[in-house]
């Protein structure tokens, strides 16, 4: 979430639910658990699905929320079920896997803001996993074990953020777009090494690369915001930056990207202005 300069004027409230239970291969955590340290005592208890997801700062439950993903792995694939009180109703309401509308960093959750506060969340794991190594750079995990594996991911992370005690940001700023195969197939004519992957609804495109190679946008910059230089999906905030420079930045980039390639991008930040 992005908040604007002049601050939110409302009521804020923080989960802090605790408490992490395991059954068998289930872990059940409260939402307001660090959802590193759910990765973290997975990984120690032995138990796989959820180690290409170390490292995304954050809580358990807002986890589910944008569905959030990392190197080929994303929440929505080890979720049982979670526990949530609907604000519309007052009823405390159980959501099963298929319930919660799960796609590309979204959920029902997203597209109705403020309705459901989620409070418990349960991840179904497995004994005898084995690594997922479809992204590229995790291609060389496959006899890895999960301790492995997990510092591998925290090490690629490290080299792809900022420092966080130094730099402000919320990861990936945009989202990467999912465009019919029409227009993937015309992108790929015009830019041969740029990535695509198969999605729903279409072809996604790594944005990162477009804004870096097709566009030569890493570092672009608006007062104190800019374009990270080793990862151009990921916006930077200098200490003395406002939210209308990131704001502005991503208006610029949103310009650009839609007059050169023809296409819309859409931010994967929550902006609260
Ligand atoms: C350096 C960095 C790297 C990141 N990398 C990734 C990444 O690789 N993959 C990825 O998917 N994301 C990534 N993110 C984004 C971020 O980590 C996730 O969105 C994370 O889930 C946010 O957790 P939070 O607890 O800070 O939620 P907040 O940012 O506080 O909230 C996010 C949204 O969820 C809602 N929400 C929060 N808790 C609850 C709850 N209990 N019930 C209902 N709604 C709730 C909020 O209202 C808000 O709309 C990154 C962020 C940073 C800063």
């Amino acid at each position: 979430m992005l908040v604007g300069d002049a601050g939110f004027d409302g009521l804020v409230v923080k989960i802090e639910f605790s408490g992490v239970e395991l059954q068998e291969t289930t872990l059940i955590a409260g939402a307001g658990e660090s959802w590193d340290g759910l990765v973290a005592r997975a990984v120690s208890e032995g138990l796989w699905g959820v180690e290409n997801l170390s490292g995304i700062p954050g809580t358990v439950g807002a986890a589910p929320v944008q569905n959030i993903g990392a190197y080929g792995s994303e929440v929505k694939d080890t979720v049982v079920w979670l526990e949530a009180f609907d604000i519309e109703t007052g009823d405390m309401v159980r959501f099963a896997n298929s319930e919660c509308g799960f796609g590309y960093r979204t959920s029902v959750f997203k597209k109705s803001p403020g309705r459901y506060v989620i409070l418990r969340v349960a991840f179904e794991l497995k004994k005898d996993g084995t690594p997922n190594s479809s992204y590229k750079d995790l291609a060389d995990t496959s006899r890895l074990n999960l301790d492995e594996i997990r510092a591998k991911v925290l090490a690629i992370r490290a080299r792809k953020f900022p420092d966080l005690t130094k730099e402000g940001t919320a990861g990936s700023f945009f989202l990467n777009p999912v465009v019919s195969p029409e227009v993937a197939a015309a992108l790929k004519g015009r830019y041969p090494d740029l990535p695509q992957f198969a999605a729903e609804g279409g072809v996604k495109l790594s944005l990162a690369w477009l804004l870096d190679t097709a566009l030569g946008l890493k570092g672009a910059s608006v007062g104190g915001a800019r374009l990270f230089e080793r990862q151009p999906l990921v916006v930077v905030a200098s200490r003395d930056a406002r939210a209308q420079d990131v704001v502005a930045l991503a208006q610029k980039i949103k310009k650009e990207v839609k007059e050169k390639l023809h296409i819309e991008i859409e931010e994967e930040v929550r902006i609260l202005d």
